[in-house]
Order: C-alpha cells, then sequence, then structure tokens
C-alpha cells in the first residue's frame, strides 16, 4: 500500500478565539492510502498548541509504503511504524478503515454492527467574540440553525466567563454545554460549576489545566453531589491516561486525532464505559474527512461535538451532516466521503 499526503487548508467561518488565542485557518493534511486500484483517506488535524507542523507530518507520511492487506486490518494498523505522532497514526488509521470498508463494500458503522439512529445530537461551537454584541450575534445565528451550543469559556477568569453564559442563556432558547479549555483552578471551577447548573448547562469540559491531576481531586471533593458532568479533554489523550482519571471525572472526550485513530478511539469508548465513565465524542476543526471517521462512532457515545467542518468555509469533502444537530451519517462503503464537485 502506498500513502500520499498534502496539505489541506481549512478556513474558519469566525476567527476562532479560545483560551489558547486566536486562529481563522487550520493547516491540516490529507492523507491517501492507495492499493489495486482501490484508496482511502485520512486526514491528521494540526492543532497548533499541541506542537504539531503540517510540515513534520507531511514528511513522516508522503511516500510511506505500508505493509499488508487492507482485508486484514488489525494487521495493518498494528504494522503502521511505532514512533508516529497521535495524529499522523489517526489519518492512517481513518484511511486504511476507509479502504477496509471500502473493500467490503459497507459503511464503518455497519460493519462494527452500529445504528446510526442512536446517535446522539451534536453540539455546535460558539467561540468568544471581541464584544457582547459581536457575540450575541454569533449566538443567534448558531441557534438559528443547532439546538445545543457549546460555549468556550476561557475570558480572562470564572466571572467574566459566567457572564458569557449568561448572556447565551438570555439571548437564545438554545440548550447549553461549555468548554472551558483549562482555564480554571480547582477553587475557581467550584464556586463556577453550581452557578452554571443553575443556568442549566448540560456538561462542562475541561474546567481545570491538562496536567492538574490534585486540582480534579480537589474539585470533585468541592462540588455537590449533583452536579453537571465533568469531562475530561486534554486532560485525555491516548487509552492510557484514562485510568488516572477513573473516579474523578465523569466523562471524557474521545478525538481520533488525540488517540491515534478509529481502533483506538473505540478502545477508549470501551475502556470508560468499564470505568463508568460518560462518552463524548469530539473532533478538531476538520473537514469532513476526519469528522466523518469520528461520526461512525457517534451510535456509541453520550454526546457528540462534531461540528468541525461546519465551522470551516471551504470543505472540499462531502460526508456526515448536521441536520438541525442531528448526524446524517452517509451510506457509501467505508468512511462514505466523496469530494465536492
Ligand atoms: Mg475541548
Amino acid at each position: 500500500m502506498h500513502v500520499t499526503a498534502r496539505e489541506l487548508i481549512l478556513r474558519l467561518a469566525n476567527p476562532f478565539t479560545l483560551a489558547y488565542g486566536t486562529s481563522t485557518a487550520r493547516h491540516n493534511v490529507l492523507v491517501r492510502v492507495e492499493h489495486e486500484g482501490a484508496f482511502g483517506l485520512g486526514e491528521a488535524a494540526i492543532v497548533p498548541y499541541y506542537g504539531h507542523s503540517t510540515d513534520r507530518v507531511i514528511t513522516a507520511l508522503d511516500g510511506l509504503g505500508l505493509e499488508g492487506d487492507p482485508l486484514l486490518l488489525e494487521d495493518a494498523l498494528d504494522a503502521l511504524p511505532p514512533d508516529l505522532p497521535a495524529v499522523a497514526r489517526a489519518a492512517l488509521d481513518m484511511a486504511l478503515h476507509d479502504l477496509w470498508g471500502k473493500r467490503l463494500e459497507q459503511p464503518l458503522y455497519r460493519l462494527w454492527g452500529l445504528n446510526p439512529a442512536r446517535a446522539p445530537r451534536s453540539s455546535f461551537t460558539v467561540a468568544m467574540a471581541a464584544d457582547d454584541g459581536a457575540y450575541r450575534a454569533q449566538l443567534r445565528a448558531a441557534a438559528e440553525r443547532y439546538p445545543l451550543l457549546k460555549l468556550k469559556l476561557g475570558a480572562g477568569d470564572w466571572r467574566a466567563d459566567l457572564r458569557l453564559v449568561q448572556i447565551a442563556r438570555e439571548s437564545v432558547p438554545a440548550a447549553l454545554c461549555v468548554d472551558a479549555n483549562g482555564a480554571w483552578s480547582a477553587q475557581e471551577a467550584a464556586e463556577a460549576i453550581p452557578r452554571l447548573a443553575e443556568l442549566g448547562v448540560l456538561f462542562v469540559e475541561q474546567p481545570l489545566a491538562r496536567d492538574d491531576l490534585d486540582g480534579w481531586r480537589e474539585l470533585r471533593a468541592a462540588l455537590p453531589d449533583e452536579h453537571p458532568p465533568l469531562i475530561a479533554d486534554e486532560s485525555v489523550q491516548g487509552v492510557e491516561s484514562l485510568l488516572p482519571l477513573a473516579g474523578l471525572v465523569d466523562g471524557v472526550n474521545v478525538k481520533l486525532a488525540k488517540c491515534g485513530g478509529l481502533r483506538a478511539a473505540r478502545q477508549m469508548i470501551a475502556l470508560a464505559r468499564a470505568l463508568g465513565m460518560r462518552v463524548l465524542l469530539g473532533c478538531m476543526v476538520e473537514s469532513a474527512v476526519a469528522v466523518t471517521a469520528a461520526a461512525h462512532l457517534a451510535p456509541l457515545a453520550d454526546y457528540a461535538d462534531l461540528d468541525g467542518n461546519a465551522l470551516v468555509t471551504n470543505d472540499p469533502f462531502r460526508g456526515v451532516e448536521l441536520q438541525a444537530g442531528y448526524l446524517r451519517l452517509p451510506n457509501a462503503p467505508g468512511l462514505g466521503v466523496c469530494e465536492r464537485e
């Protein structure tokens, strides 16, 4: 099997301001694995704050030869180079799954026996804005199309964050969840979260810094038994990072780009279930290639945040679609993704 990799520039509809900074485009890597006239597609999400580089991922993948038979998917995945970064591994894993499904002439969810009707509705992300007026406008535009909004927080302090959620609650009828992207200390989170609960927030993602394990412990002890589920995102990367969080978080955000692809994501979901955790299936800013790959697992998740390609204006691919927040999986073999005309 032969691999080619090239840059895929995705332009953001709204400049994306997070706790980490602002960006207007993402430079991802599109991967194609060819075998005997068939091909599979995958995508590496290049997320600047994770320290990835588009050029390094292209160098690692372009021209690579892979061992094995696409029908023997597990063997082919086992034979991938061991030292690849997770985003590059995820791209090859997606492409190999796509090729496998195409050879078997079935969509991935069907090969796994999953019912696409069980996919939870997906949230749509609303970034912070320059001022209240712009924020309200963003919220209203999003709420016209999506019934569940994920508010990105990290405005500077937890009171400013709480204010953003209050503005949202007053401006739109949509259901709300929040992602603090690690902006709070345990004490701040313990102040903020009961107030977020009063505002009807469905879950709170990554309130604490990525490595703040003591903070998770402290926060857990400080919160009342009834609280919106705490979902770890940055604190969870690969499968092995799940166990230390058992008993400290209520759920995990599983993303292909963090764990290294569909096989690892399925392992993580199984482990999270065994540990009594809820599962949020997330994505990065990605084209329909990577978002659709993740969407095939959505029937296994409690929550979905698969809006990555809905945030970009120039997605060259068509795959899963968000209709009023509901995920409509394509019915074509493999990932079921095709190029837009
Ligand atoms: Mg997050």
